[in-house]
């Protein structure tokens, strides 16, 4: 039988060995990357510092520029093996796409013309019309472009230059994530900017840092190609849990297993070559399951990388004959998988404004920038879950074993305290002014340069301050973090906008600039506090607590993804110059839409293996138990128990076999509703919920029908050989 080949097939998968690099990381880092060493090498002064400008200020570059940093790209791809190039872009699928061409044309008369030129660098035509687009490409023109983004470099993949681009549609609508991702940096950048210079007027630009922490499960290559629901979906769809999982908590930080480091080791070294700076690995709490997470940096660059890394990880997992499983919740009743957005924002002079600071003006910064923060999540909570829910995370939050669907944020004792002090106090006792008009804090300026919160973490938490950064962990593990970061920056930047303009009116009234930003956080501090939770986030009071707060407690994906449309929403996303409402609306079709399809295929899925794998294997166990018990009658002995099984497994097969019906018959129902929204709502409350009620009846039914005759790999089997 097959499950019985694959297991053979999975044992006999020795390491694979890789060929330790020689030299030091240093040594090969960011080898395959066209980065400012080599573009100083391949390019002429001047078209090097224009090209420096560009990238750092964001100076426009001329086709004449282009077309000599795209001789010189070309000439280092070239030197480096690459024959082909590609404009890499991030398509609303979630994924990345490429379309390879090759450095040279044939002439027709037997010879090659070059034709990678400034022009074909900067801007290409990709035939993307069968892209998400939400009806944008259709209401409006039917071709979209891709158009360099110079501040993110080309890098090698194989044999293919590949150059980070922009996907917009002909009329200027993103139809990508790049797009908005580098407008929100723009937009809180100038907010934020703005509110550095209550402090220091020597700022003049904030970056955003993104660290991302990525979650994974590693499956045996041959145990996965025996299950139709892992290859088709991503999870399994069926499976009674294995009787050792991760009760005995023996395997986060445990030794990694052989075939598994050695996959890691061969991951890191090509994540290195190709710039990305990856610096921890672990095993996770459950069997399987790893983490692998980078050095922050800019969070554009920073997001590139995880797209690619997720890319080459599943290229790699194939030559150690595993599958990487990036779904947020493979396998019922162990830990799904996360990806961990480390966020914070830096000013060009080196400061960390999540970070506190040594005199009091430095702390009272790091209060107004944390305080707005939370003031923001508060605001858009709902539209931050939003922002990070799907057809998948929607099994790790909201569903059981999960943390609850709800958005809440962690600030540890310390912080809360310097808030308290903060709010009860009165602007006279707080703030003060020495014989030489330099600040004096209390409360805030008690705050020590390292927080005790590094170590006392609440990792249950969905967005929670960790000494010098936020943490958005409800982010999932195959989502592409430009998604959470748009949102975050963007409400962040509204709020600091808001913030910026309630302080100045303070100030026209005659007040002193810090009383003004004291008055202005005290009363954001009160309208926020119910976003603050520092306790149990999985408990079920904590859900019932968030409801009495008033925060947004939808557990339906459909109709979270309303807040898309919010008012507010929109109000933000335009005020901020990141999303028009067109833009809105075709993004948030498209999220219904990938939902209905994702529910789609996993109910299909599910039915076929019900019909065609389960039942047909059941049927032959019972029919050997009735010619057991047939016998057994004919020569008077009791076949009372091998009655029960077989009523038993008589009920299970009738109850699928009418579940299935009944889910087809609801599948039709809700295809025959043009609307995506409605569509996607009879999906989610009407066709999701028979998977849970169909796989139950497998799951029990695998706990008594004859191992040999079990098609599938069992859990056991999926989790614990490698
Ligand atoms: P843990 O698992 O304990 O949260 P890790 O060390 O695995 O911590 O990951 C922390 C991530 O946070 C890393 O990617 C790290 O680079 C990132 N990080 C650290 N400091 C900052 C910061 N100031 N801004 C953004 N990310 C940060
Ligand atoms: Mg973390």
């Amino acid at each position: 039988m097959l499950r019985f080949q694959m297991i053979e097939a999975a044992l006999n998968h020795k390491a694979v060995e890789v060929s330790a690099p020689s030299a030091r990381p240093s040594d090969y880092f960011g080898e395959k990357v066209f980065g400012r060493a080599v573009m100083r090498k391949y390019l002429d002064k001047f078209t090097y510092e224009s090209l420096l400008s560009t990238m750092d200020n964001g100076t426009p570059l001329s086709l004449e520029l282009a077309d000599s940093v795209a001789a010189g790209m070309r000439q280092w791809a070239l030197d480096n093996g690459a024959d082909h190039y590609t404009h890499w872009f991030q398509p609303l699928t979630g994924g990345t796409a490429e379309k390879h061409d090759s450095f040279s044309d044939p002439d027709g008369k037997g010879m090659v013309i070059e034709s990678f030129s400034g022009k074909v660098l900067a801007q290409q035509e990709p035939d993307a019309s069968s892209f998400p687009n939400g009806g944008i490409r259709n209401t409006f023109e039917a071709r979209g472009y891709s158009a360099w983004d110079p501040t993110s470099p080309a890098f090698i993949v194989d044999t293919t230059l590949c150059i980070p681009t922009v996907f917009i549609s002909y009329t200027g609508e993103a139809l990508d994530y790049k797009v908005p991702l580098l407008k929100a940096l723009a937009a809180i950048d100038k907010a934020a900017t703005a509110v550095c210079h209550y402090f220091d007027k020597n700022v003049s630009r904030v970056h955003t840092y993104l660290g991302w922490e990525q979650e994974y499960f590693l499956v045996d290559e041959s145990l996965w190609a025996a299950r139709p629901d892992l290859l088709l979906t991503g999870r399994t769809l069926m499976g009674h849990e294995s009787a050792k999982n991760q009760q005995l908590e023996d395997h986060y930080f445990g030794a990694i297993p052989t075939r598994v480091i050695n996959f890691m080791k061969e991951l890191e070294y090509e994540s290195l070559k190709l710039g990305i700076p990856v610096k921890t690995r672990h095993n996770e709490a459950a069997p399987n399951q790893f983490e692998l997470a980078p050095v922050y940096e800019e969070a554009n660059l920073a997001n590139d990388h995880n797209q690619l890394l997720m890319t080459i990880m599943d290229k790699i997992a194939r030559r150690h004959h595993f599958r990487v499983l990036l779904h947020e919740k493979p396998f019922k009743g162990i830990n799904g998988s996360g990806k961990h957005n480390n966020w914070s924002l830096g000013t060009d002079t080196g400061v960390n404004l999540f970070g506190p600071g040594k005199t009091p003006s430095e702390n009272l910064q790091f209060i107004t920038f944390l305080v707005n923060v939370i003031a923001a999540v508060h605001k858009h909570n709902g539209l931050l879950k939003a922002a990070i829910m799907s057809a998948t995370n929607v099994h790790r939050l909201g569903a059981n074993e999960a943390p609850p669907a709800i958005i809440s944020a962690f600030l540890g004792s310390q912080i809360s305290s310097v808030l308290d002090n903060l709010e009860r106090s009165t602007s006279d006792d707080a703030i003060r002014f020495d014989a030489k008009s330099v600040l004096k804090m209390s409360g805030a300026a008690q705050i020590p340069s390292i927080l005790l919160d590094n170590t006392d973490r609440n990792r249950t938490s969905p967005f929670a301050f960790t000494g010098n950064r936020f943490e958005f962990r409800a982010v999932g593990s195959s989502d592409n973090c430009a998604e959470a970061m748009i949102t975050l920056c963007t409400a962040a930047a509204e709020q600091l906008a808001e913030f910026k303009h309630e302080v100045d009116a303070k100030i026209e009234r005659g007040q002193k600039k810090e009383r003004a930003i004291y008055e202005t956080l005290k009363q954001l501090i009160k309208r926020c506090k119910m976003i603050h939770f520092d306790g149990n986030g999985y408990s079920d009071e904590w859900k019932r607590e968030a409801a009495r707060r008033g925060l947004d407690c939808e557990t339906s994906a459909p109709l979270i993804f309303d807040r898309y449309l919010d008012p507010a929403t929109l109000k933000m996303f335009k005020d901020m110059g990141v999303f028009n409402q067109v833009e809105l609306e075709a993004r948030t079709e498209v999220k219904w839409e990938t939902y209905t399809k994702k529910i789609q295929i996993e109910a299909r899925v599910l039915g076929d293996l019900t019909m065609n794998h389960i039942i047909p294997v059941a049927s032959k166990y019972e029919s050997m138990l009735l010619d057991k018990a047939f016998k057994m009658k004919s020569l008077g002995l009791n076949f009372d128990s091998d009655m029960e099984l077989i009523r038993e497994i008589q009920m299970h097969t009738s109850a699928l076999q009418g579940l299935v019906a009944d889910m087809v018959e609801a599948r039709k129902v809700a295809n025959r509703v043009e609307d995506q929204r409605q569509r996607a709502i009879l999906y989610h409350d009407n066709v999701a919920c028979f998977l849970d009620e169909i796989r139950t009846h497998i799951d029990k039914m695998e706990e008594v029908i004859d191992d040999q005759m079990w098609p599938l790999p069992k859990y056991r089997e999926l989790l614990f050989i490698r």
